[in-house]
């Protein structure tokens, strides 16, 4: 059964160039425990089918259904809470806060339970962390707040991790090891959508759906 339906979805944005139309009519949709890489040239449109189906970005046309709920028929705030529920994000900036340390950080999307604090540091001594929960980003290498931040996405147990280029500014080694821990998740029967323009996050995939200007060019 699919988790991930996305019907004749356009999002176009308004600016100095006029119309910019981002997502151009997509359908698409990934199955529960599927693992599905979308690649495509910068500008493409990758991000905003990511953030689309995390429910970050409203398109400006069609439908995005998740676990059977139609994301832009709910209201905002049910819709944040769907997302801290089921959706797990990494990205390619990593987007961590430089003045937490490293378990605050994983910690954010928590509400500071005692149980949330005994998965955060389970998780981290997964990633290999155990011995940086208390440095601070600046403290770390590229790897490190990497699996930080993939600490902090599977927290709240999602069913869907999205990354959008998540070995983006990574080296080999560490690229390798961040879609090992991806495909970790994936294997535990969790549904993985990355979007990259490297091929390394390929070789993971089970599908890889080719974007090109906003639509579905190709899937292999
Ligand atoms: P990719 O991730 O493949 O690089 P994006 O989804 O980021 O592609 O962008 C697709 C197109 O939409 C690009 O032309 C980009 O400039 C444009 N775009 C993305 N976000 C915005 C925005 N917030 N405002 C205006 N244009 C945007």
């Amino acid at each position: 059964m699919n988790l991930v339906q996305l019907q004749n979805v356009s999002k176009i944005y308004m600016d100095k160039r006029g119309e910019v139309r981002a997502l151009d009519g997509v359908s698409f949709s990934v199955e529960r425990g599927e693992f599905v890489v979308a690649q495509g040239p910068s500008g493409s449109g990758k991000s905003t089918l990511l953030l689309a189906v995390g429910g970050m970005v409203h398109p400006t046309k069609g439908q995005v259904v998740v676990d059977g709920k139609d994301l832009y028929a709910m209201s905002g705030h049910d819709r944040a809470k769907f997302r801290a529920e089921n959706v797990g994000f990494v990205f390619q900036m990593f987007h961590l806060v430089p003045y937490l340390t490293v378990i605050e950080n994983v910690l954010l999307p928590s509400g500071g339970e005692t149980a949330a604090r005994t998965e955060a540091e389970g998780l981290l001594e997964r990633l290999g962390m155990s011995s940086r929960v208390r440095h601070k980003p600046a403290e770390l290498s590229a790897g490190e707040r990497q699996r930080t931040a993939i600490a902090r996405a599977l927290l709240n147990r999602p069913k869907m991790l999205l990354a959008d280029e998540p070995t983006g500014n990574l080296d080999p080694e560490n690229s390798a090891a961040v879609m090992g821990y991806l495909s970790e998740f994936h294997q535990d029967g969790g549904t993985v959508i990355v979007v990259s323009h490297e091929s390394v996050a390929a070789d993971y995939a089970q599908r890889v759906v080719q974007l090109r200007d906003g639509r579905v060019h190709g899937t292999t």
